[in-house]
């Protein structure tokens, strides 16, 4: 009989690149399956090497990348923006899932960008800004308010500027640090929403519900499941993740982060190819969550029921917001999630509290 060797059965061991809250999450929905975890980070004692085997070293170090691949079966990530070379070292040692490919044109908005442009995914306008003086021709050409954002390794709003009638640009330009930028037309969204899409190795591919996302200081506060939008629009938003996971021949997960403007269009912002903080309410909201749902897709099993049983608000814990952690178990509705973390840096992801809001059995049937 011959072996298929796009499966990797419960008993083997997942490879996760990453040390964070959402590796750890990964290794816990593994376990409840039967696998066991390994996982790649810089740092010693992160939320993930709390519940996984653990190699600490950096993501340059080939020599650690190779050993790492081959106790592992399967490799996926937890985190995209590590350097190409090293995938490609744990590519000849061990099947990586998604590929290259996907992390290089989430990583790059100079290529995410144009890459939904070219699938008939609308964005904001945007232009390239490689220099001072693309600066100087961009915002002419788009105007005030716009966003600068550096191309690459961004987060929670960090690397971004607002260009305000009374922004300086040499202010502007010296905060991206001469690295390759991106200008973008400040979009007024009527509010922000995003789908994580599951896509097997078989080509199978499933959306979670959309939801709304609010943020507070440029780091997601809240996520309300659903997201109260028309079942067109929701439609249309999984329509636009569905055909992105599709062209990029994704095997895992991929969050698309969309605005809904005031005019009722959507406008994609950015892709995340990994398990996304706007779909933590799966957990409990869920038959199948985000993180068992990339298990099973890396370990090619078939996808899960993404089906929606309660409807959900997650409450990012950050910094001190944590202290809370009595008072939430405290409450009947809301399920309590830490992360392992000892230090309460401010802006810093403590944790999170999913509250549910039960549907009725006839609802759940329509879904
Ligand atoms: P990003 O790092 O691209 O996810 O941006 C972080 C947050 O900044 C988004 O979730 C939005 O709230 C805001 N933002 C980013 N780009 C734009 C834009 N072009 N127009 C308006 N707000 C934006």
């Amino acid at each position: 009989m011959s072996v298929d060797r796009s499966v990797v059965s419960p008993g083997a061991t997942i490879g996760i690149i990453g040390g964070g809250q959402l590796g750890r999450m990964t290794a816990m929905a593994a376990a409840r399956l039967g696998y066991r975890c390994h996982v790649y980070c810089p740092e010693a004692d992160c939320p993930a090497s709390q519940v996984a085997a653990a190699t600490v070293a950096a993501y340059e170090d080939h020599r650690a990348l190779a050993r790492f691949a081959n106790r592992v079966d399967v490799v996926t990530f937890e985190f995209e923006n590590i350097p190409a070379e090293s995938v490609r070292v744990l590519s000849r040692h061990v099947t990586v899932r998604p590929g290259w490919h996907v992390l290089e044109t989430a990583q790059d908005r100079l290529i995410e960008k144009p890459f939904f442009n070219s699938i008939d995914v609308a964005t904001a306008a945007w232009r390239p800004v490689l220099s001072r003086s693309d600066l100087e021709s961009a915002v002419a050409e788009l105007g005030r308010p716009s966003v600068l954002k550096t191309a690459r390794f961004g987060y929670d709003g960090k690397g971004q500027v607002k260009i305000e009638d009374a922004t300086s640009l040499d202010d502007a330009w010296s905060e991206m640090k001469d690295a390759p930028a991106i200008l973008e037309s400040f979009v007024d969204f009527e509010r922000e929403v995003s789908v994580i899409v599951g896509r097997g190795v078989d080509g199978a591919a499933s959306c979670f519900d959309v939801v709304e996302n609010r943020h507070r200081h440029h780091i997601l506060d809240q996520t309300i499941a659903p997201a109260p939008i028309t079942p067109a629009l929701a439609r249309r938003a999984e329509e636009i993740a569905l055909r992105t996971a599709e062209t990029l021949g994704l095997v895992g997960l991929l969050a698309v982060e969309l605005f809904v403007t005031r005019d009722g269009r959507l406008l994609a912002n950015e892709m995340a190819p990994r398990p996304h903080n706007s779909g933590h309410w799966t957990i409990d909201a869920c038959m199948t969550d985000q993180f068992e749902q990339l298990v099973r897709a890396v370990c090619g099993l078939p996808l899960g029921s993404t089906r929606r049983h309660s409807d959900a608000v997650m409450t990012n814990l950050i910094g001190d917001d944590a202290n809370q952690w009595l008072n939430i178990l405290r409450q009947a509705d809301a399920r309590l999630h830490l992360y392992g973390k000892t230090e309460a840096r401010p802006g810093r992801k403590m944790g999170h509290v999913t509250r549910l809001i039960p549907r009725k059995p006839e609802v759940i049937g329509e879904n």
